[in-house]
C-alpha cells in the first residue's frame, strides 16, 4: 500500500506566471504577496492586482528565514488580513510564504508548531490558501508540505510540516529562471539532484515515486550543465521540471544521510542548503555502497546500478559509476567547497550525533552508525581541503 500527495493544481510551462494570473481570483480579492529583494519578478503579479482592484501587501524577505522575523511576519499579516498568501522567489521565500499561510489564522507562537526545538502541535485552524511561483530549479517547495524555518537561538533548522501546508495552486514559469547565474542554479540543481536520489535509493519508496524519480535524474542527467552554464533555456525548462518531481519524491517517499547531515550542519555553516547536500552527496554514496556490499544488500546495489545507468545514460554502466558522475558535475559547476565555509573546524562527533536524530537519515537505505557519518564527514573535509 502507499499513497501520494501534492499541490491541488499544478500549472507548467513558459509564459505559465501570465497565462495563470486569472486563477487567482478564485482565492479571494486581498493578497499578501511575500517577495525576495528582486521587484522585477513580481511586476506581472502587481500589475495585475491593480487592474483587478485587489488589495495587496507585499513583504521584501532576505537571508534566511528566522524564527523571530516569522512572529513579526505573522502578526503584520494578521493585521492586513489577507485572503490568500502568494510566495515568489527561491526556496526561502516559498517557505517563508508557505509558514505565513498555516501560521497567520493560528495563533500562538510559531514554537507551537515546529518540530526539534518547539512543541509540534498540529495546526488547529485551516491554512490561508497558498500559491506557489518559484524563480529557481531547486528545493521543490512548490509541491511539498513542509518548510524550513531557522531558529537563531539553538543554531539548528525546523521543519513547519503538515499536509494541510501544500500550495493549492504552484505556477512553475521556467521564464523565471532564466538569467540566473551559474553557481547559485547550480547548487539548487544539485539539490533537486539529491532530492530526486536519496527518495529513488531510500528504504521506502513506492512505484510512483520510483517513476518520478527516474524521470526527473533522466532529466537533470542531460540539461544540468547546459542549464547552469549556458543559461541554456530548454534545459532550464528540464531543470525546473527535475526540481517539481524531486519535491514530489521526497513528500512521498523518504530522504537519506546527505539531508540528514545537512540539517546537522545547517545551524553551523553559512553555506547555502543545496550546496551542503551537493558536497556530501558522493561521500554518503559510497558509504551506502560500502554498506551494502559488506551486508550482501543486493536490492540496495541493484538501486545504485539503476542510478548509474540513469545518470551516465548508459545500460553497461557500473554502480560507483554514479559516484563519479556526481563528483564530474560538481566540478564542472565549480561550486564552492565547505571548507570555505569552516566545515573542517565543526567538531564531527557532535554533528553525527544530531544527524541521527533527524527525520531524514531515517529514509537512509540502510542505518549507518556515528562511527560511519563521521568517516563521511572526515572525507569530505579531507578532499574539500585539499582540492
Ligand atoms: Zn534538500
Amino acid at each position: 500500500m502507499f499513497q501520494f500527495m501534492t499541490s491541488t493544481r499544478i500549472v507548467f510551462g513558459e509564459g505559465a506566471l501570465h497565462d495563470s494570473l486569472s486563477l487567482l481570483n478564485q482565492f479571494g480579492y486581498s493578497v499578501l504577496l511575500v517577495t525576495g529583494q528582486d521587484q522585477q519578478r513580481s511586476l506581472a503579479l502587481e500589475q495585475y492586482f491593480k487592474q483587478q482592484n485587489m488589495r495587496y501587501q507585499r513583504l521584501v524577505i532576505k537571508g534566511e528565514p528566522l524564527i523571530a522575523m516569522m512572529e513579526e511576519l505573522a502578526a503584520t499579516g494578521r493585521t492586513f488580513c489577507p485572503d490568500m498568501v502568494i510566495g515568489i522567489g527561491g526556496g526561502s521565500v516559498l517557505d517563508v510564504a508557505k509558514s505565513l499561510a498555516a501560521l497567520i489564522p493560528n495563533q500562538g507562537s510559531v514554537y507551537d508548531y515546529v518540530d526539534v526545538v518547539g512543541r509540534n502541535v498540529p495546526l488547529h485552524v485551516k491554512s490561508l490558501p497558498f500559491i506557489a511561483i518559484p524563480t529557481t530549479a531547486g528545493t521543490g517547495a512548490e509541491v511539498s508540505k513542509s518548510a524550513v524555518l531557522q531558529s537563531a537561538q539553538e543554531q539548528v533548522k525546523v521543519n513547519l510540516s503538515n499536509v494541510a501546508l501544500f500550495p493549492d495552486l504552484a505556477i512553475i514559469d521556467p521564464t523565471l529562471t532564466y538569467g540566473t547565474d551559474a553557481v547559485l542554479s547550480g547548487y539548487c540543481g544539485m539539490d533537486a539532484f539529491t532530492h530526486l536520489m536519496e527518495a529513488y535509493v531510500c528504504g521506502e519508496p513506492n512505484p510512483l515515486t520510483d517513476m518520478i524519480c527516474e524521470e526527473g535524474l533522466k532529466r537533470i542527467a542531460m540539461s544540468i550543465l547546459p542549464a547552469c552554464r549556458d543559461d541554456h533555456y530548454p534545459s532550464r525548462r528540464d531543470m525546473a521540471f527535475a526540481a517539481m518531481l524531486g519535491g514530489m519524491a521526497r513528500s512521498n517517499a523518504k530522504l537519506g544521510a546527505a539531508h540528514g547531515l545537512a540539517s546537522a550542519l545547517s545551524g553551523r555553516l553559512e553555506a547555502p542548503h543545496g550546496l551542503i547536500t551537493a558536497r556530501l552527496s558522493p561521500y554518503v554514496m559510497k558509504e551506502n555502497i560500502s554498506v551494502a556490499m559488506e551486508l550482501g544488500r543486493s536490492d540496495v546495489l541493484a538501486r545504485y546500478r539503476k542510478l548509474a545507468m540513469i545518470l551516465t545514460l548508459n545500460n553497461e554502466a557500473m554502480i560507483e559509476d554514479s559516484v563519479q558522475w556526481v563528483e564530474n558535475v560538481l566540478i564542472k559547476l565549480q561550486l564552492p567547497l565547505l571548507s570555505d565555509y569552516g566545515l573542517c573546524n565543526t567538531m564531527f562527533e557532535e554533528v553525527a550525533e544530531d544527524a541521527l536524530r533527524t527525520n531524514a537519515i531515517k529514509g537512509n537505505p540502510l542505518p549507518l552508525n556515528q562511527q560511519r557519518l563521521i568517516t563521511i564527514l572526515r572525507q569530505v573535509c579531507h578532499n574539500n581541503c585539499h582540492a
